[in-house]
């Protein structure tokens, strides 16, 4: 199985190493590198690795536990989509930009990967699951934000990201595995400091989005 992480911070940390760990083959997709302020919500990084590119440490902690990955210092965009994704199986999306995860959703739509994008902000977050045939991220979500903060700029509590990656991790498994009833999902937690149970719903494809003309 082929997986392609977007974003090796807060939730592509967690989505790699398990996915990784399962055996997967991971490719991670960052552009940044590791700083000082990232390191209390992306727990695969430590001292040493400051200054590096994150998608390459990222690898290289895979690669330690005998997993097979790799990593690509670049911006997932329209234009090395094709390039960097070309091969893979799932795409989940963990990176923190809005538009980073339109980009990973219609990728995956026009080119029919299976997908799973994933986002938290500061005490809550979601995972999204779809594959061919099911609704699509802009089925739910229609266009990118004007202005959504990020991580960076709102914060995120820390083990928020952990939860958040492992689910998103869970899901991109099944979807490699060939289970398709977790497509068409969207997976919310409101806010980790209540301790509430997170919730599912089963999203239906909405009528005049871009996906039912495919
Ligand atoms: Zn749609």
């Amino acid at each position: 199985m082929r997986i392609v992480v977007v974003g090796a911070g807060g939730l592509g940390g967690p989505i790699a190493m398990a996915t990784g760990a399962a055996g997967a083959d991971v490719t991670i997709v960052d552009p940044d590198v590791v700083e000082l302020s990232n390191l209390h919500r992306q727990v695969q990084f430590g001292g040493d690795d400051l200054g590096a590119p994150k998608a390459t440490a990222l690898a290289a902690k895979i690669v330690g536990r005998g997993g097979r990955a790799r990593g690509r210092a670049a911006r997932f965009e329209p234009g090395n989509a094709d390039q960097l994704a070309a091969d893979c199986d799932v795409i989940v999306d963990g990176s923190d930009d809005p538009r980073t995860k339109f980009v990973v959703a219609d990728w995956a739509r026009a080119r029919r990967r299976a997908h799973v994008i994933a986002a938290a902000v500061r005490y809550g977050g979601n995972v999204f699951t779809s594959a061919p045939g099911a609704a699509c991220y802009r089925c739910l979500f229609e266009d990118p934000p004007d202005e959504a903060p990020t991580c960076g700029e709102a914060g995120v509590l820390g083990p928020l990201v952990g939860w958040v990656g492992g689910i998103a991790a869970t899901r991109a498994l099944r979807l490699g595995g060939g289970d398709p009833a977790v497509a068409g999902t969207i997976w919310i937690v409101d806010d980790l400091r209540t301790g509430k149970a997170a919730r599912e719903l089963t999203l239906a494809r909405r009528h005049g989005c871009a996906c039912g003309a495919a």
